[in-house]
C-alpha cells in the first residue's frame, strides 16, 4: 500500500524530549472566562460550546505568519492548550487530569469582523475560525511540569503593549470540566487538543503588530504579522 501523495502529520515538539507530539484534532471552547463572555455581549452564565479548527490550521512556534486574506478585523484570543495523551470517550471529572499529556500557549486568530457577518446570516462560522495559520501554538509542556492546572497568568501583549490579563483561575469550566463535557460528544483520543477559551481583552491586529504570550511570567510565543500581502 502506498498514498498517492503524502499526507500530511502536523506536530509539536514537546519540552525536554527528543519526541513529537502528533496531532490528531483541534478543538476549542468558546466563552470561557466571564469577562470576555461579557465583552462579547452575552450573559456570564452561559454554558461554553466547543468549535474545531483543522490540525494543519496551526502553526507551531512561528516568528512571522502571514495576514490572512477576506478580512479587515483580525483578532487574538490567547488561550491556554490543553494536549491529550490518552483515549476516552464520557470521562468522569475526577479522572480527567490522567488524560492531560501536557500544556500549550496558543491564540485563536479570529477573523471578527466575518464570524460576525456568518453569525448575523446564521450560517457556520468555520472559516472566520479556521483559516490557514489561524492556530499559533507554542511547544508542548509535558503535564509533569504544570501539574494540575488550575491557576496561572496568562497575558498577550501587543508591541509591547499588553492587551490581554487573565488568570486560569477564572475559567467558567475547569480543564477536568471542559474534558468530561467535551467528551460527551466525541471520543477524545490522543494528539487531541483543546484551546480552553480566551480571557478578556481581545482586540485587532494589522500588519507589522509584534504578539507576545506569557503564561505565568514566562514568554512563550514572539511572532509578527507580516508586513506586506502574501
Ligand atoms: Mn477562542
Amino acid at each position: 500500500m502506498s498514498y498517492a501523495f503524502e499526507p500530511t502529520i502536523t506536530s509539536i515538539p514537546i519540552e525536554g524530549s527528543s519526541q513529537k507530539f502528533p496531532v490528531r484534532r483541534v478543538y476549542c471552547v468558546g466563552r470561557n472566562y466571564v469577562e470576555h463572555a461579557i465583552e462579547m455581549g452575552h450573559s456570564e452564565r452561559e454554558a461554553p460550546f466547543f468549535f474545531t479548527k483543522p490540525a494543519d490550521a496551526l502553526v507551531v512556534n512561528p516568528e512571522s505568519i502571514n495576514y490572512p486574506s477576506m478580512t479587515k478585523e483580525l483578532h487574538h484570543e490567547v488561550e491556554l492548550v490543553v494536549a491529550v495523551g490518552k483515549d476516552g470517550a464520557e470521562i468522569n471529572s475526577e479522572n480527567a487530569w490522567g488524560y492531560v499529556f501536557g500544556y500549550a500557549l496558543g491564540i485563536d486568530l479570529t477573523k471578527r469582523d466575518l464570524q460576525a457577518d456568518f453569525k448575523s446570516k446564521s450560517r457556520p462560522w468555520d472559516l472566520a475560525k479556521g483559516f490557514d495559520q489561524s492556530a499559533p501554538i507554542s511547544s508542548i509542556i509535558p503535564f509533569k511540569e504544570l501539574g494540575k492546572l488550575k491557576e496561572g497568568s496568562i497575558e498577550l501583549s501587543v508591541n509591547n503593549e499588553l492587551r490581554q490579563q487573565g488568570n486560569i483561575n477564572q475559567m467558567i469550566w475547569s480543564i477536568p470540566e471542559v474534558i468530561a463535557e467535551l467528551s460527551k460528544h466525541i471520543e477524545l483520543k490522543a494528539g487531541d487538543l483543546i484551546f480552553t477559551g480566551t480571557p478578556s481583552g481581545v482586540g485587532e491586529i494589522s500588519r507589522a503588530d509584534n504578539m507576545e504570550v506569557y503564561f505565568k511570567g514566562k514568554k512563550y510565543l514572539n511572532l509578527t504579522l507580516k508586513q506586506y500581502e502574501k
